[in-house]
């Protein structure tokens, strides 16, 4: 065996054993996924980005909107602690007009004032069902896996150019490396997926959930028009698709519902 072929063969194994160490499992979904990060490492980005966040934006103090928002938060983190147990969980109401909610990691969920105003969240267990999306999103380690698969592809791109070609592009797999589009598109089915569950476990009935989307569908129209007002490189499905993964997860998510009520009562 020539030092090429060897160097070759040492570059891609230690490649392939620090993916296959490094894999996570998503809650609900049990997804095997790669995972290069550690918690606490992806925690601090997202930490120092929500302060940026909270220093630039505009909080809302409304006392009805904050407390749904405390509610639900605090029921469904408590659900959730073995997922994410490092998580310090804050929840907070940014004044902007756009519908919409985000994530970041370590457990910091932004939720948009607009959600209210354009009639997409009316109660808490509505409010409930956006949380719950968001925690899953920080819960199934979304921004982990993002970051690994960046990071894979640099490292394979570094075998490939040591090989030459050859078993390095094996190493960079379409289906596990697939476009932004279609990993934006997996991701959002997978969070509605957990959080369904999650809302349901924390006694919140899950057909708010559909009921949230019903209204998003509505008001987004149709696949053409929805993706007119979206930057063409977000794969964000449109409500319809997630109308039907979530209708898919609905019968499960009652059975948790009516069992969760029952240790409340
Ligand atoms: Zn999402």
């Amino acid at each position: 065996m020539d030092s090429i072929m060897k160097l070759r063969m040492v570059a891609i194994a230690s490649l392939v054993a620090i993916i296959f160490s490094s894999c996570s499992t998503t809650p609900v979904t049990g997804r095997r996924q790669i995972n290069l990060m550690s918690d606490t490492e992806v925690a601090k980005m997202g930490i120092a980005q929500f302060e940026q966040k909270k220093a630039q934006g505009l909080i809302s103090r409304d006392p009805r909107m904050n407390e749904w928002l405390l509610n639900a938060g605090e029921r469904i983190a408590q659900q959730v602690f073995w997922d994410m147990p490092m998580a310090e969980w804050e929840f907070v109401i940014f004044e902007d007009p756009e519908v919409n909610a985000f994530a970041l990691p370590g457990g910091k969920i932004g939720i948009h004032t607009g959600l209210f105003k354009e009639g997409i969240v009316t109660s808490e267990e509505e409010l409930a069902a956006v949380v719950a999306h968001e925690i899953a999103h920080v819960t199934a380690r979304h921004s982990h896996e993002q970051l690994s698969q960046a990071g894979v592809l640099k490292a394979g791109s570094a075998v490939t150019s040591i090989t030459t070609g050859g078993l390095g592009s094996m190493i960079l797999n379409p289906s596990m490396i697939s476009n932004m589009a279609s990993w934006d598109r997996a991701k959002e089915s997978e969070a509605d997926r957990i959080g369904i569950m999650y809302m349901a476990r924390a006694g919140y009935n899950p057909t708010a959930a559909i009921k949230v989307m019903e209204k998003m569908a509505d008001k987004y129209g149709t696949q053409a028009t929805y993706r007119a007002q979206l930057d063409p490189n977000i794969g964000h499905p449109h409500p319809s698709e997630r109308l039907d993964g979530l209708h898919a997860q609905l019968a499960e998510a009652m059975e948790a519902y009516e069992k969760a009520k029952e240790m409340q009562f």
